[in-house]
């Protein structure tokens, strides 16, 4: 017999190798197991892969005399199990990936490297001569972590749940080096049942239906995918905690899918305040070590509850009873880069692949979701209401043309726009003086977009991207003031004068989180001593790249004091402030004015989302929305009908237009040093399409922001009413293309339902 090997390699096959029962190599090589890992050579290299299937001598393709023999078999057991197989195999096809690059995106990176798979952890204890004397009066840290381990008594306890509670990886070190505590290593136990930590709300009739719906297939183990259509602050979450209930009292694992690493701290804590169980977070901030550990319990059944963003969606697991995709809509459940697969595509494939139910969960359905529904694929629960009082927050317009923003002035005289109308000025304050909060969502972090000559039209832009540079200004500290590109990071000075005219008449055009903090700061604080009255939070990618920044700051607006939240689509998912019962959006409705056919939708995804924060506590909240678009048909339709009508409005419209998801997409992107050579390619990729495709070839086109990290970008976009044909086309076609001689030196990517082009 010969094993077939996936390799990690750009190349559309797999590999046969023979097994050696030479006794000079390591004598664990008897056949190794499918789903196990092997150690081979390749060309001149030595990689590891994945042993999918044994085949006899007979049928390989590789002449018997060339045959290789691999070197090492890694692992006694599969690591993969038949389903994980199947899901790469479903992976490679779907979005017509190598196979053995799939195992690549699917496989931590110490899983790839080879990384022995041992079901020992770590554990800590103080050291039986050691007490309290052995600390000197100021190493006052020291002891403190040290009473941290002491309460777990002599066994002491495993480095995660230490971690967990607090203490931190330094400290361990210090006082092992000490001679103070010492590690030693235990065989994992098995998790203990799961049993509820605090009882579960008495639910409202919606409520209790889908429960009950979702809970029916959970006991009939069969799929179905739900998709639980909950107004914001619908109680979608008590819905997945009582159908979890379920399942966890049943043995099973659940997974619980979130779009973003800011929601995964906060979620733990809900889920952990109701099930005393094993849970484990998954998200891409974890170095390799967790990530292996992770992966690992996971596999074997150890972790109860998985919290984790779209990677997860790819773990291996040994007994799952249910999938929850929280805020389903999401963008960030797309990878938009190697192997492009949505989380909730693949969510719902392995729904299917366990016989288990699969909820995804949103205020704000896509219209792909919503066309599952038209098509009986998925499973609809509406809940309409809020829970016991709350009300959701009635959206209101401000008609901006009518009333100018307010004008403010600097110490010097001069006069500047703060973008704000007084209307909402006058709101902001009404709601501080009684005593709640205010989120304010603009959606563009930094202080400006655009830095301009007043003189000659000159505005910065980045040398590298078609795009503006971002001025990052801050009147405290000429360090922190610069230009970025927020597509490639390029950073710049702030000139002094125009580069081409020379003129010092350079203005910051434009508005983002920091000037608008700002400009509150100067509205808002006392006008004799300008000391803040309240604070200001500014909550976007620049304030909370810190490690635990955004769990301070969550923690400092979840003390209720009166604040204005400032906040860029950060605070759009999911956050639950009961304080806020204002938003204010001064130009969230810029998006219905694009191009792309997509943005209307993802437009009011946001809105809605965000106004989605007002009033989540007792008291009512309200949202303004101000707008030099008053009249806007979609804008209206928004406010006035709500989400769902204002979706379906938009699928109409989608399918008279023939657009997704009433046809399927492909998406061929090309990349280079010139946009002459990736259109050429792009061209030729068309010439050898099969002559009856059937398709819509639209393109070749420059990419939108075609120039990008001084790399060219062109693309093609093949449209299918039938999925099918789609596929049945890029099956024979997609390789001939990559082997194209004109693609030799550029990258071509496909993506398979692209969610913008
Ligand atoms: P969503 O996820 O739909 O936006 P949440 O699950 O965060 O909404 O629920 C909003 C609030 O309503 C939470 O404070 C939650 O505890 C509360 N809640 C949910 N269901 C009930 C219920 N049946 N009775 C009372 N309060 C509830
Ligand atoms: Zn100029
Ligand atoms: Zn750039």
């Amino acid at each position: 017999m010969l094993v077939q090997v996936a390799l990690p390699v750009p190349l559309y096959r797999v590999f046969d190798y023979s097994v050696s029962t030479d006794s000079n190599v390591s004598s664990n090589v008897s056949l190794p197991q499918i789903g196990s890992r092997v150690e081979v050579s390749f060309g001149r290299q030595t990689l590891i892969g994945i042993v999918v299937a044994h085949i006899a001598e007979a049928d390989s393709s590789v002449p018997s005399g060339k045959l290789k023999p691999i070197n090492k078999c890694l692992d006694a057991e599969p690591i993969l199990d038949a389903s994980m197989l199947k899901l790469a195999y479903w992976l490679a096809r779907y979005y017509h990936y190598p196979l053995g690059d799939v195992f690549g995106v699917i496989l931590p990176t110490l899983v790839r490297q080879g990384k022995p798979l041992d079901l020992l952890i770590t554990h800590w204890r103080i050291l039986p001569h050691v007490s309290d004397d052995d600390f000197h009066a100021n190493a006052k840290k020291q002891k403190q972590q040290f009473d941290m381990l002491k309460l777990h008594g002599e066994r002491g306890a495993s480095e995660d749940v230490l971690l967990l509670e607090g203490m931190e990886r330094a400290f361990l070190k210090t006082l092992e080096e000490k001679g103070l505590i010492e590690r030693y290593i235990e065989p994992k136990q098995a998790p203990t049942p799961v049993t509820l930590a605090k009882m579960p709300l008495d639910l409202n009739e919606e409520q209790q239906q889908a429960v009950n719906a979702i809970i029916a297939t959970h006991e009939a183990q069969r799929y179905t995918g739900f998709l639980l259509n909950g107004i914001t602050g619908s109680g979608k979450t008590e819905v997945y905690l009582q159908v979890m209930q379920a399942v966890l009292e049943a043995g099973k694992q659940v997974l619980i899918l979130v779009p973003e690493i800011g929601l995964t701290p906060q979620t733990r804590a809900r889920f952990a305040s109701r099930f005393a169980a094993h849970i484990v977070l998954l998200h891409s901030g974890m170095n390799n070590t967790h990530r292996l550990q992770g992966w690992q319990d996971c596999r074997t059944g150890h972790a109860q509850i998985i919290i984790g963003t779209r990677s997860a969606v790819l773990y291996p697991f040994a007994d799952l009873g249910l999938i929850v995709v929280d805020e389903a809509h999401d963008g960030s459940y797309k990878q938009q880069d190697t192997l492009r697969y949505h989380a909730a595509d693949v969510a719902l494939y392995r729904g299917v692949q366990y016989n288990i139910p699969v909820i995804l969960g949103t205020a704000t359905p896509s219209l792909e979701h919503l066309k599952l529904v038209d098509d009986g694929k998925l499973i609809e629960c509406q809940l309409s209401t809020r829970p016991g009082n709350a009300k959701p927050a009635p959206m209101q317009l401000i008609d901006a043309r009518l009333q100018s923003t307010h004008q403010q002035t600097t110490d010097d005289g001069a006069r500047y726009d703060t973008g704000l109308t007084d209307a909402m000025i006058g709101a902001i304050r009404q709601t501080l003086e009684a005593g709640d909060q205010v989120l304010v969502f603009l959606n563009r972090r930094g202080y400006a977009p655009v830095l301009l000559c007043e003189a000659c039209g000159w505005q910065a832009d980045c040398p590298r991207c078609d795009a503006h540079l971002t001025v990052h200004y801050n009147s405290q500290s000429q360090y922190s003031s610069y230009l970025k590109c927020h597509h490639c990071d390029w950073q710049a000075y702030i000139p002094t004068v125009c580069p081409d005219c020379g003129s010092q008449n350079l203005d910051a055009k434009g508005i983002g989180t920091t000037r608008l903090s700002e400009n509150l700061h100067a509205i808002f604080a006392n006008p004799q001593t300008s000391k803040e009255l309240y604070p200001i939070i500014q909550i976007d990618r620049d304030t909370t790249r810190r490690k635990d920044s955004w769990e301070n700051i969550y923690q400092r607006i979840n003390q209720g004091d009166p604040a204005i939240l400032v906040g860029t689509q950060m605070v759009a998912k999911g956050h639950h402030f009961p304080n806020v019962t204002l938003v204010c959006l001064p130009n969230a409705d810029r998006g219905f004015l694009s191009a792309d056919f997509r943005s209307p939708e993802h437009t009011a995804q946001l809105m809605i989302q965000v106004a989605g924060r007002a009033g989540r506590g007792d008291k009512a909240g309200r949202v303004l929305i101000q707008t030099l678009q008053p009249d806007n048909a979609l804008l209206l339709k928004l406010v006035k009908d709500g989400y769902l009508s204002f979706a379906r409005e938009l699928l109409q419209e989608r399918k008279m237009m023939g657009l997704p998801p009433y046809t399927h997409a492909a998406l061929i992107r090309c990349e280079g040093k010139t946009l002459a050579a990736t259109m050429q390619a792009l061209k030729d990729a068309i010439a050898i399409l099969p002559s009856n495709h059937n398709l819509a070839v639209l393109g070749p086109i420059d990419a939108p922001m075609s120039k990008k990290n001084s790399r060219y970008h062109a693309q093609l976009l093949l449209l299918a009413k039938d999925r099918r044909q789609l596929h049945h086309v890029l099956g024979h076609w997609w390789q001939p293309v990559l082997a194209l001689p004109s693609a030799k030196y550029l990258k071509l990517t496909l993506d398979i339902d692209p969610v913008g082009w």
